[in-house]
């Protein structure tokens, strides 16, 4: 163990056992060490969330392309996280990017989403996901259409819309 990782683990038990002495910080998500506001075991989420649900936020799967529930929407409202219901992205924000999944070009709020890289198919890729839950939401690419230059590819699964109408 090097000094630095040993100053890590370190101050990473101490967060932990002051979190749970006091009570008032966020439980640790299991997945490399982040922490997330809503926490649940794999079991806990499999009850409330669909098995495609589960496998796209839970398991950084993807949808298919052209087969999903809202790449083509153009309806006003806001799509919040299928997991535990953040707002994430309005409608205000979605663009047909033609590549079969509902993209956008921001989030509703940075605070919103948190980002970290990933290297599956052996690119660069920013995997993008819920900042309050952690669970996997899509990517964002920097191919996307002014003023922001961004894409924000979503699976449609993560989301749930809610229409203005509703509101
Ligand atoms: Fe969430």
């Amino acid at each position: 163990m090097t000094r630095r990782t040993f100053l890590k683990a370190g101050l990473a038990l101490g967060l932990g056992i002051t979190a749970k002495a006091l009570g008032i910080m966020p439980a640790l998500a299991k997945e490399s060490g982040r922490m997330f506001q809503v926490t649940k075991t794999d079991e806990e989420w499999r009850q409330i969330l669909t098995p495609e649900q589960f496998r796209v936020l839970r398991q950084e799967g993807t949808e298919r392309p052209f087969a999903n529930q809202y790449y083509a929407s153009k309806e006003p409202g806001a799509y919040h996280c299928a997991g535990c219901d953040l707002p994430l992205f309005s409608s205000d924000a979605k663009y047909d990017s033609d590549t079969g999944w509902p993209s956008f070009w921001k989030p509703i709020s940075e605070k919103a989403i948190g980002t970290k890289t990933d290297w599956k198919l052996l690119h660069r890729r920013t995997e993008v996901h819920c900042a309050r839950c952690g669970g996997h939401l899509g990517h964002v690419f920097d191919d996307g259409p002014p003023p922001t230059g961004l894409r924000y590819c979503i699976n449609s699964a993560a989301l749930n819309f809610l229409p203005a109408s509703a509101r």
